[in-house]
């Protein structure tokens, strides 16, 4: 078993990476896993969403750690490996990690960060046409599609989407789901990109389904208002129109008579939800399944009930990437704390 980091982080996302290079600035030896063989997480997909200016959105702050850490001496990076099975043993932590060929590695070390991540919501069971229509898609897809192409572009025909439906609220705060929580950042996130879309195509109209918008005051002056309306109210289903229209139907909040409209593209702004790989890791270390207890709720903290087990960003909670960021360098200290208090 190799031995020689001081800590172990799990996950290679914003949280993941600040917490090894924080260690790392400390003078701390880390072992970084991150079962994919590139770093970042889910933000190292996401686009630029400036307009003329930087907008805040964060993505970039990825690339710049990625980077640091590959020149870091202290930080171990070990990308293509999974964690499978995390427990204390001899008063520190023992993981055991397998690359894509079933081959394992086992790293112990005194103190473990869990920055493993969220799971984006799966919106198939829903009656909104995702996975059925090709020009329904989530907001984490519509990030990969306009960190490629540049553009809002319809699945369906590659060409620019002239007319849009955000639908917010996806898998959060949804009674029915047991998900009481919101999501924190896909009001924020989602506006973004309706306006990187408005900046590029005048043409184009945006309607903004929501519940209430959460954390977004900037984004809704930048939106160009002519081009976007903002509706509070979520439709309930969705079906196939003329030319592989999406046809949306809402109760208008106003007049409370039922509206309808087609639009080139629908995108379900799906909410962050915990992952099973965290939960699964986190009740092997704990001896139960207590994520769900913990996740999105006000009161959480990098802390966990075992002294030198530590959470950081999205496994613990809906954050933002400069949430997750700055919860992870909290950690990272908690977990030096943690060690001097063993000397
Ligand atoms: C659609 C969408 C858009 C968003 N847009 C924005 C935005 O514009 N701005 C913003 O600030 N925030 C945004 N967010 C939130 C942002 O994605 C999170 O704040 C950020 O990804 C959290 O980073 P993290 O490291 O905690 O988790 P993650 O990004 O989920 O990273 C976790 C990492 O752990 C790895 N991992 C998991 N399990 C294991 C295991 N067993 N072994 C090894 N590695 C493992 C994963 O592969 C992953 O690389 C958005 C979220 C969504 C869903
Ligand atoms: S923070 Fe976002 S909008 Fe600003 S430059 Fe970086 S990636 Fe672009
Ligand atoms: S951030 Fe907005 S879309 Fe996301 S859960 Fe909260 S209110 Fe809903």
């Amino acid at each position: 078993m190799a031995s020689g980091n001081e800590v172990i982080v799990i996950g290679g996302g914003a949280a993941g990476l600040n917490a090894a290079l924080t260690l790392a600035e400390m003078g701390i030896g880390v072992c970084l896993l991150e079962k994919e063989e590139l770093l970042g997480g889910h933000s190292g997909r996401y686009a630029c969403k400036a307009t003329d200016a930087c907008v805040s959105c964060g993505a970039c702050s990825i690339s710049r750690m990625v980077q640091k850490a590959g020149q870091e001496k202290l930080v171990r990076v070990l990308t293509g490996h999974r964690a499978v099975e995390a427990k204390q043993e001899n008063g520190g932590f023992a993981v055991r990690a397998a690359d894509s060929k079933g081959r394992e590695e086992g790293i112990f070390a005194k103190s473990l960060i869990l920055a493993s991540g969220f799971s984006p919501f799966d919106p198939s069971s829903l009656a909104l046409g995702y996975g059925r229509f090709a020009n329904v898609i989530s907001n984490y897809e519509l990030e990969i599609i306009l960190r490629r192409e540049n553009n809002i572009l319809r699945p369906s025909n590659n060409e620019p989407a002239q007319s849009i439906a955000f639908i917010q609220c996806i898998g959060s705060r949804d009674a029915k789901l047991g998900h009481l929580w919101c999501s924190q950042v896909c009001c924020p996130s989602s506006l973004r990109m309706a306006s990187l879309g408005l900046a590029k195509n005048k043409q184009q109209k945006t309607s903004f389904f929501y519940i209430d918008l959460q954390n977004c005051p900037k984004q809704i002056k930048q939106a160009d208002d002519k081009n976007l309306t903002l509706i509070r109210a979520i439709p309930a289903d969705a079906r196939l129109g003329e030319e592989e229209k999406i046809v949306l139907a809402w109760m208008d909040p106003k007049s409370g008579l039922l509206q309808e409209e087609a639009f080139d593209l629908v995108v379900l702004s799906v909410g962050i939800t915990p992952s099973q790989e965290t939960r699964f890791l986190l009740s092997g270390l704990t001896g139960e399944d207590s994520l769900p207890k913990i996740f999105g709720s006000a009161s959480g903290s990098v802390h966990t009930a075992i002294p030198g087990l530590f959470m950081a960003g999205c496994a613990r909670g809906p954050m933002s990437i400069a949430d997750s960021i700055a919860d992870a360098a909290l950690a990272a200290w908690e977990a030096k704390k943690f060690m001097e208090s063993k000397k």
